[in-house]
């Protein structure tokens, strides 16, 4: 049985490059090296040459799926690549990505970060249309969407496409030409557009990618926009009327995005520390130190320790090479899974009373593990403060948290998860926190893992694994 972490599963991680002068493929492998955080599961680059598109895909991290000779195999000035976590599909090499489709007019090769709530019903349009899947995700109904639309160009395409899909997609779309980055109505899942002092462009999902390859963040791709870049430089292709406000995910600020990255022109960085100021405020306690389960609540302790004037410490190191699919055969060692990740500092800890921040709780394994490994290491008192609201509700739009009733929040009061966690005291960040840490209201963010309210109506509980043989 693989080791189960209690955080909640990133989306995916998606680059596009075009390069006039240069091979795509290994800008592309740096950009999805910067953005490994998103999906661990598997990693692909796609390039186009004289000989078509040509694909190569691997499980596990970029830099195990990828070796010189891999980026070398892939030649041509323009690519895309993508990192995964499964939100629809299982963790399988067949849904890996990029994926290629074949049309009549057109060829492409996609990558996908979102999750598309109406996939079940285009994936029966498109088998009675003959066409064939691979795979068992949701990212190849989009491709044979794409490249078997109607129309003679890409505005036209993406107007039926765009039409027809429900749900949460940034793209970068490959063609034998041109790289295309493409975001849903809603701007659910980031995407940025970045230039190279060489005269390239860069998509990705996040600026962090752009830091990593010396591209300068341009702007984020307008939501319900679509972008193409080409030998006539970058231009908006598509842009769909928008019929309601965008609802980019809240949960990017607050856990997935790297805190070096730029999301709506703010530093995630500095809204998670205001995250923790907002905390400080709605939760003081008297206590000796404040410190973070590291990375996700670093950012917010800095903020929480600024405002109550309470010393920050580094109470928890951590071990950054554990990897997630480490196989644990029993439940002693599965118990041991946050030990192998992080350690307490006693010379700190020792018979203080701490404030421990981290940045959300699901199913509360990880923070009873934080609190007993605090206590063992002498802490008198340990009061746990969470950067986000109490999240209670699946999400259907690209993150993967376990089911309603696997969620430490659901149907238990603050009090009741206290006691599962085992603090002395808990304290959750509300909404109206988080959304003046944030810098948005309630009307322009996808709230629904705290609130149930979908910015898309989801009729029935979607299952990831909805499209694999019974
Ligand atoms: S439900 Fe939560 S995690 Fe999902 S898109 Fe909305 S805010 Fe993000």
């Amino acid at each position: 049985m693989p080791f189960v972490s209690d955080s909640p599963k990133e989306a995916c991680g998606v680059v596009g490059v075009y390069l006039p002068q240069e091979e795509a493929a290994r800008v592309t492998f740096f950009g999805l090296h910067a953005l490994q955080h998103r999906g661990q599961e598997s990693a692909g680059i796609a390039t186009v040459n004289g000989n078509g598109i040509e694909i190569r895909t691997a499980m596990g991290l970029i830099t195990q799926a990828f070796d010189e000779k891999d980026v070398s195999k892939l030649p041509g000035h323009i690519g895309i690549g993508h990192t995964r976590y499964s939100t629809t599909g299982s963790s399988d090499i067949c849904n890996a990505q990029p994926i290629r489709s074949v049309g009549p007019n057109v060829e492409v090769a996609l990558g996908h970060n979102g999750n598309i709530v109406n996939a079940a019903a285009l994936r029966e349009e498109l088998i009675e249309w003959g066409l064939h899947f691979d795979s068992t995700s949701d990212s190849e109904v989009i491709a044979h969407l794409l490249a078997n639309s109607p129309g003679e160009n890409w505005t036209d395409r993406l107007d039926h496409v765009m039409k027809r899909l429900r749900g949460a997609y940034s793209l970068v779309v490959l063609t034998n030409n041109a790289v295309l980055g493409i975001r849903d109505p809603l701007g659910v899942r980031p995407l940025s557009i970045g230039r190279l002092d060489n005269g390239g462009w860069m998509i990705a999902s996040e600026t962090c990618a752009f830091d990593q390859t010396g591209a300068e963040f341009v702007r984020e791709v307008q939501p319900g926009e679509a972008v193409i870049i080409d030998a006539n430089g970058l231009r908006t292709v598509y842009q769909r009327t928008l019929t309601r406000k965008p609802a980019p995910c809240i949960f990017e600020h607050i856990y997935i995005a790297r805190p070096d990255s730029i999301l709506d022109n703010k530093l995630v960085y500095n809204s998670r520390k205001l995250m923790g100021a907002e905390l400080a405020k709605e939760h003081p306690v008297a206590a000796d130190v404040v410190i973070g389960v590291p990375d996700g609540g670093t950012p917010a302790a800095v903020g929480y320790a600024e405002e109550s004037g309470i010393p920050y410490g580094e109470g928890l190191v951590k071990n950054r090479y554990v990897g997630r699919t480490f196989i644990m055969p029993d439940q002693r060692l599965r118990d041991m899974g946050v030990r192998m990740k992080l350690n307490p500092l006693q010379e700190l800890i020792e018979g203080k009373s701490l404030i421990v921040i981290d940045d959300s709780i699901v199913r509360g394994t990880t923070q009873r593990q934080v609190v007993q490994m605090l206590r063992r290491a002498g802490a008198k008192e340990v009061h746990l403060r969470i950067g986000s609201p109490p999240i209670q509700h699946p999400c259907y739009l690209g993150v993967d948290f376990p089911t309603r009733r696997e969620l430490a929040a659901f149907d238990r009061a603050v009090e009741e998860v206290r006691q599962l966690v085992e603090a002395d005291s808990l304290g959750y960040l509300s909404v109206e926190g988080l959304l003046r840490a944030v810098g948005t209201t309630e009307q322009q963010s996808c709230l629904a893992c705290f609130s149930g309210e979908s910015p898309i109506p989801v009729q029935l509980e979607m299952d990831k694994l909805a499209f694999e043989p019974q």
